[in-house]
């Protein structure tokens, strides 16, 4: 596991200050959840990291290493979103698979690897199917195994859960809790929920006005019991 360290972290869209110079350290092996009203943040903050957005001051630190500059396939992180986009022509397997493909590795090692990430979110059985064959709960758990083969040490997480019904989130939080546990990785796992929230985070971030304005255990921040 790693620990992960934002370091007066900025970003700027021309005049628009949308992260504010913010500083944090997440312990290793945590689950963080970030809240925080519409346009706090959130999403310019998980990009960064991801590699998806440049930073434009300021530094984001993994395992001691500044990544804020790397490319994203080498940054050691991986990002699911809330919408799946799996590719619509490629089975299971393959869509699992891809990223393996772009890093250059030979056939066989990729489909072991996917395999064994198909297992770990219990989907062995769907390998040969498409997407459009799956439901949203099944498409979310091919998404999830996507992001993990390039075995990142910090999952990001971009309102994963949103678009399934309640009894398929449950499942889901279950499994990530699941992952953190077996994986020893980090999540950084932004959501509108408190609920959700509550349920997942060891920690909460909440985000007001580009920058953090509140971080703590669950219970803490939201004065439960
Ligand atoms: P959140 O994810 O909390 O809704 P965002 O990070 O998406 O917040 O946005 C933070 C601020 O930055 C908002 O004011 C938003 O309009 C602005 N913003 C986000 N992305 C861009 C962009 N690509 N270009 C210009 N402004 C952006
Ligand atoms: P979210 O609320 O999930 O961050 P948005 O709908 O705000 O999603 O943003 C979707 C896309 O639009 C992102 O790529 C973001 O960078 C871009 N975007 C968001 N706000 C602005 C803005 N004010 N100007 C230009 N692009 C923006």
């Amino acid at each position: 596991a790693a620990d992960l360290e934002f370091v007066s972290l900025t970003k700027r869209y021309g005049n628009t200050v949308a992260v504010d110079a913010i500083s944090h350290h997440f312990k290793a092996g945590t689950y963080a959840c970030l809240l925080g009203p519409s346009g706090c943040g959130k999403s310019s903050t998980l990009r960064m990291i991801a590699g998806h957005e440049e930073v434009s001051d300021g530094a984001i630190v993994l395992s001691g290493r500044d990544i804020s500059h790397l490319p994203p396939a080498r940054r050691g992180t991986a990002m699911m979103f809330q919408s799946y986009a799996l590719f619509p022509h490629l089975n299971v397997r393959d869509n699992v698979a891809f990223s393996l493909r772009m890093a250059g590795q030979d056939k066989a090692t990729r489909l072991a690897r996917a395999d064994e990430m198909l297992d770990l979110v219990e989907m062995t059985q769907y390998a040969d199917r498409k997407p459009d064959q799956l439901s949203g709960g099944q498409q979310q758990r091919v998404a999830l195994a996507r992001a993990l083969i390039t075995r990142p040490q910090v999952l990001l997480l971009d309102e994963p859960l949103s678009a399934l019904d309640p009894f398929l989130r449950v499942r889901m939080r279950t499994e990530l809790k699941r992952l953190q546990r077996d994986l020893g990785i980090s999540f950084i796992h932004v959501t509108h929920g408190q609920d959700e929230a509550l349920a997942l985070a060891d920690e909460i971030i909440v985000m007001n006005d580009a920058r953090i304005e509140q971080a703590g255990p669950a219970r803490e921040v939201f004065n439960a019991p």
